[in-house]
């Protein structure tokens, strides 16, 4: 017989560390909330009949969030054969909120105290057996982290499981309340099961219509809520949740023993510095900047020099050359290989290290919690341009890639701030983005790190003003929803999730490398190595290469770019590249400048490509690609997120007409205050800042929605 265990909890309380120590998988383990946002399923280690699902974490089973309608489903849906409720014991009261929830639901529960070493640190006490007691369930405590006590929370689980027959909760509410529901469970009549019926009791009584509308048979219950409302001078919701945290109050004064009553915590401690109102933007900033100050310019760029240089070409090069000529390739082969292959795929594989590098950086700060407090700073900042630091997660996750990113916005409650999130969150630089970056910055601006560095404000830069821009028009408008979130207390990383976290993203990025970017490359090299004009025919010389047909598509659209600054039909096809992979960009100029290479005793195609881009040129297109539409990958993640044809055509079309807008902004701004006189270019980027800046301070349409303020411990 096989056994189905649902692991439900707060965000953040472990779940998914507690998943991965139970069925040995591999799930990754985030420090913000809104990391695990599908359900997943897996086998648990000692009892194969069991299957584990780690359900979204939630705050309550109200259908605020997306998260909360997906854990709600399965749990009632799918009627998993036991829960366990896994709770961070350093915030019991917060996470029992949700668990007097699901102990209504009537299927067996285990409830599972994470964090006990933490707990332990700080000398607090929880009497395991009282609290089992007054909740109606079994309690363990566990430390998913650390792995004590996982096995026994998995076998309490099971047995749990197995004595079928889900229990009522012991817990009652006031009588006036507790009538009602009788009443209620009296109408709901036998299309409920006996243990489920007092979960939709209280449902109805709070007026979910999600859950009303699930039912094969409505009651209608108005009459009963009306009366206990009238009685009790409140709203319904308001009722259960008041008396919801009653209870809990009750139970934890018994069972729950603080050391300390209020001193602070280390953790607290730096808190109160690394959030604070005047310093935690600085603070940010400096932390980002030394984060691609060692990723970009000294340790990464050092080894990505190397592989570059002496690996590459001096070795690989002139060694695959030497070989072919020994064995008598064809020409086009031996082309396709070192001009084709090794030119464009090894340009990307040679930013490899500084990947490395970077992920290793962001994998230590988010382990340690810093992440997430930067997100509550955020918070702060964002809610003033009409944006909640909810949507700041995304952008957060969009660091490493933007498909994760994108589908981390289901986080968001409000439709419409979600809608924003998906649409802008892809502007920050993702890992694909920084080969472009540093590419432009080492060739051009010889590896300054502000060019590297103001690629992260650029972008976040753009979700702000996009963000500005967008609330004051009639389809985004509305209060953000509050945010809140849990901010685990500081720790140092292990080493194993640092490096997991660094292999996990690097690994895409090379197995990317041997597969699309590779296939790409071939195209673009074919493309670029044969020409129609006077016939189908192979270019034997680099200086034909504008008669190639790669060229001849290129022009097609070049003249576009004209005024941003790099109107050449190489940059084009360039930037075209990008959206299969943001990679191509620098593989497509490897191959497109790195033909010289062989013909010129191998000088570096950064020397050739920094000859081709004026300054400004330059900087418009690295602003360019990092904000116009982004890889298919992350493309296919937006519309499968908005669900609908037309705002995913709204999302492109707003990113690549905002790049092009700011790109030619850059480049005709630069060119004039870099002394080139005033021109035509200059004029219309006038008018576009100008253009800009009304969207920015035009007064706001006034039209409110009306916004829900979530209630109790998730508010
Ligand atoms: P989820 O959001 O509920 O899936 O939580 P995660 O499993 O992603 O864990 C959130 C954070 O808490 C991670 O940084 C974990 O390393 C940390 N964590 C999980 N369990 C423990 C524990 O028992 N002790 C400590 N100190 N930290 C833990
Ligand atoms: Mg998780």
């Amino acid at each position: 017989m096989s056994i189905k265990i649902a692991l439900a909890g707060n965000p953040n309380s472990g779940k998914t560390t507690l998943f991965n120590g139970l069925t040995g998988s591999n799930q990754y383990v985030g420090n913000w909330p809104g990391v695990t946002v599908e359900k997943k399923e897996g086998r648990m280690k000692w009892d194969k009949e069991a299957t584990l699902v780690d359900l979204p974490g939630i705050y309550s089973l109200s259908p605020y969030t997306l998260e909360e309608v997906v854990a709600r489903n399965v749990l009632l849906g799918e009627r998993p054969d036991a829960i366990i409720n896994i709770v961070d014991g350093t915030n019991l009261e917060r996470n029992l909120y949700l668990t007097t929830q699901i102990l209504e639901l009537g299927i067996p529960v285990v409830m599972a105290i994470n964090m006990m070493d933490l707990v332990e640190k700080e000398g607090d006490k929880i009497n395991t057996e009282r609290l089992g007691k007054a909740l109606g369930c079994k309690v363990v405590e566990i430390s998913a982290l650390k792995g004590t006590g996982v096995q026994e929370a998995a076998q309490a689980a099971i047995a749990a499981a197995k004595e079928k027959g889900g229990q009522r909760p012991i817990h009652k509410y006031e009588d006036k309340i507790e009538t009602a529901l009788n009443q209620i469970e009296a109408r709901i009549g036998r299309s409920v099961s006996e243990t489920e019926k007092r979960f939709y009791a209280v449902k109805l009584f709070e007026r979910d219509s999600k859950i009303a509308d699930s039912m094969t048979q409505i009651p209608n219950v108005e009459d009963i809520v009306s009366a206990v409302e009238a009685a009790m001078d409140d709203d319904a919701e308001s009722i259960i949740t008041g008396q919801r945290y009653a209870y809990i109050e009750k139970v934890i004064k018994d069972s729950y023993t603080k050391k300390r009553k209020t001193a602070m915590s280390t953790s607290d401690k730096i808190d109160r510095i690394v959030t604070n109102r005047i310093l935690g933007l600085p603070i940010f900033a400096a932390v980002m900047f030394l984060v691609y100050y060692i990723s970009m310019v000294t340790v990464g760029a050092a080894l990505t020099d190397w592989v570059n240089g002496p690996l590459f070409e001096e070795t690989i090069l002139p060694g695959l050359a030497d070989f072919f000529k020994t064995a008598g390739v064809a020409g086009w082969l031996s082309g396709l290989v070192i001009d084709g292959i090794v030119a464009g795929v090894g340009a990307v594989l040679g930013f490899v290290p500084q990947m490395l590098v970077l992920f290793i950086c962001l994998a230590i700060l988010e382990g340690c919690g810093y992440m997430a407090r930067v997100a509550f700073v955020m918070d702060r900042v964002f809610r003033k341009f009409g944006l909640s630091g909810k949507s700041f997660i995304p952008m957060l996750v969009g660091v490493g890639c933007g498909v994760p990113a994108v589908m981390a916005s289901r986080t968001i409650e409000a439709d419409r701030d979600r809608k924003m999130t998906i649409m802008t969150t892809t502007f920050i630089p993702c890992g694909a983005k920084m080969p472009i970056v540093a590419l432009i910055a080492g060739a051009i601006f010889d590896g300054n790190p502000w060019v590297t560095t103001s690629v992260y404000f650029v972008g976040v830069a753009a979700i702000v003003v996009s963000g500005i821009i967008l609330k004051k028009t009639k389809m985004f408008a509305g209060d953000p929803a509050p945010f809140v979130m849990e901010l685990p207390a500081y720790h140092i990383p292990t080493f194993g999730f640092v490096m997991r976290s660094m292999w996990e993203r690097g690994w895409s990025f090379i197995k990317k490398a041997g597969t699309i970017i590779l296939l790409s490359t071939i195209v673009v090299w074919f493309l670029s190595s044969f020409s129609f004009q006077g016939g189908l025919h192979m270019l034997d010389d680099v200086l034909e290469q504008n008669t190639s047909i790669l060229a001849s598509l290129g022009n097609l659209l070049a003249w576009i770019f004209i005024p941003l600054g790099f109107g050449t039909w190489q940059a084009t096809v360039a930037a075209l590249t990008g959206l299969v992979a943001k990679e191509n960009v620098v593989g497509a100029f490897g191959i497109l400048y790195g033909f010289a290479e062989v013909a010129e005793d191998g000088a570096e195609y950064w020397g050739q490509l920094a000859a081709a881009f004026t300054p400004a040129a330059g900087y418009a297109f690295l602003v360019f690609n990092l904000l116009c539409a982004p890889c298919f990958a992350a493309m296919g993640a937006i519309k499968r997120e908005m669900n609908n044809t037309r705002w995913f055509w709204f999302a492109i079309g707003y990113q690549c007409v905002f790049a092009y807008l700011v790109a030619l902004c850059v480049n005709q701004f630069w060119i004039f205050f870099a002394g080139g006189g005033f021109g035509i270019g200059t004029a219309a980027a006038m008018v576009i800042f100008v253009g800009f800046l009304y969207l920015l301070f035009r007064p706001a349409k006034e039209e409110k929605l009306p916004v829900h303020s979530r209630i109790g411990g998730a508010a």
